[in-house]
């Protein structure tokens, strides 16, 4: 009897199952009622299937073959990379499919440790502390390091789960007007009275494409005597001479304190996340840090594909350097063009259009020409400042580069963002 329940409930019936009562049909009111608003306010995310390997050039689900991809966050092409997918095949075949445990109960191989130490030469830093994602590394380290007796100054655009994190600490909460130095003093003198000050910002903000202005917070964090904290997710293996980050392109390697960043981009994008600092923080974090403390350990074949692109930014500088002269073609080509492109030198290259239908039309229109990109708008970005993201990588030929900006004018004088 027990043994036909249970085998049904594996095997499945074919159709799904819905919970059913009074709060179960409230609910999905309730749910459909929310669904629909997403939808009407026009902010549904839909999501496109791939077929094939992240790349320069996809396969999408459905028949869409040879589709120029400019919106993955995969900088450096490592994604794909032979010596990466090796390394994780080998690191599955020695190490097994997972841990089935956290770190600190049987969840720490030789990799784990091997991959911090190499995380933390990368960064110059003393020690490092591995999360399932970057996510999580933010959202573990405020509430770990700062008391009701502290003070956290944010930029008003940092990250998502900045934002979380820092919701999640006792400290007392300041936010700064979006790179503006002058606001940033003044909160850091309301913040005096404080026992310890940390500045937290983004290195490179996704949306804009633009770099903090790192050499003046640390300034200013010297003056008002206040720690810095930067995330590095769209910085770490690309800016900078050696890849390092914003932290090095800016010549303050030694002036920042903490430094999050995700293995989920350019270091072989398959997932993962680390703080890297002071070794009494890091050992601090072990203790404390509830989602380090609280979640699965990081996957072998994840661990080998980061120890493994790390090892290939190490060996030279090449790497890091291959994608400058790309992202430079497609925004001067652009800006010639007459397209207006926000940031400067990051390959997120966010084309200005203002009005979100135009957008979301323009996005649309692109990948009926094979080349994807994607549309933001409100609330994802302000109100009137809507905009298509292109993100560039160093595995992008010259040829795919050219192809993306002739869609682009072809599409723009079509709808009438270009002259
Ligand atoms: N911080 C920034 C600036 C990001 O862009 C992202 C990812 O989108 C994250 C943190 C989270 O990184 P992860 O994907 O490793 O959770």
């Amino acid at each position: 009897m027990w043994r036909g329940a249970a085998l049904r409930a594996v095997r499945g019936t074919g159709s799904s199952r819905a919970a059913s009562g009074a709060a179960a049909a409230q609910l999905r009111r309730w749910l459909e009622g929310e669904l629909e608003g997403i939808r009407g306010a026009g902010t549904w995310k839909s999501e496109r299937i791939i077929a094939s390997r992240q790349g320069p050039h996809l396969r999408l689900a459905g028949g869409g073959a040879g589709i120029l991809n400019f919106c993955a966050n995969n900088y450096l092409g490592l994604s794909s990379h032979p010596q990466v997918i090796r390394a994780a095949v080998q690191a599955l075949e020695e190490f097994g499919a997972g841990l089935s445990s956290v770190r600190f109960i049987c969840g720490t191989q030789s990799i784990h440790k091997d991959l911090e130490e190499k995380i933390a030469r990368f960064h110059q830093r003393e020690d490092a502390i591995l999360y399932a994602s970057c996510f999580d590394a933010n959202a573990g380290i405020f509430e770990a390091l700062l008391t009701p007796e502290d003070a956290v100054l944010s930029d008003e655009l940092n990250h998502a789960s900045i934002i979380d994190g820092i919701r999640l600490c006792k400290a007392n909460k300041y936010r700064y007007k979006h790179m503006d130095m002058h606001d940033l003093e003044a909160k850091l003198q309301d913040a005096q009275k404080h026992r310890l000050r940390l500045v937290a910002t983004d290195g490179a903000f996704s949306m804009d494409g633009d770099i903090a202005p790192l050499r003046e917070i640390c300034q200013l964090a010297q003056k008002y005597d206040a720690l810095v904290f930067i995330d590095e997710c769209h910085a770490t293996g690309f800016l900078g001479p050696n890849g390092r980050g914003t932290d090095e392109l800016l010549g303050v390697m030694d002036k920042v304190t903490i430094v999050n960043s995700t293995l989920g981009k350019a270091l072989g994008g398959a997932a993962g996340g680390y703080t890297t600092g002071p070794k009494p923080l890091i050992d601090l974090l072990r203790q404390r840090s509830r989602p380090y403390l609280f979640s699965n350990s990081l996957p072998p074949a994840v661990v080998g594909c980061a120890s493994k692109a790390l090892d290939l930014l190490m060996e030279s500088n090449a790497i890091a350097q291959s994608m400058a002269a790309k992202t430079q073609r497609f925004r001067s080509k652009m800006t010639a063009a007459g397209f207006t492109i926000s940031g400067k030198d990051h390959p997120i290259c966010p084309v200005m259009l203002g009005d979100a239908r135009l957008a979301a039309v323009m996005a649309e229109d692109m990948l009926s020409r094979g080349i994807y990109v994607i549309g933001f708008s409100y609330p994802v970005v302000p109100k009137g400042k809507a905009r298509i993201r292109v993100q560039i990588s160093a595995v992008h030929s010259d040829e795919d580069i050219d192809r993306c900006v002739e869609a682009f004018i072809e599409v723009g004088q079509k709808h009438g963002a270009l002259p």
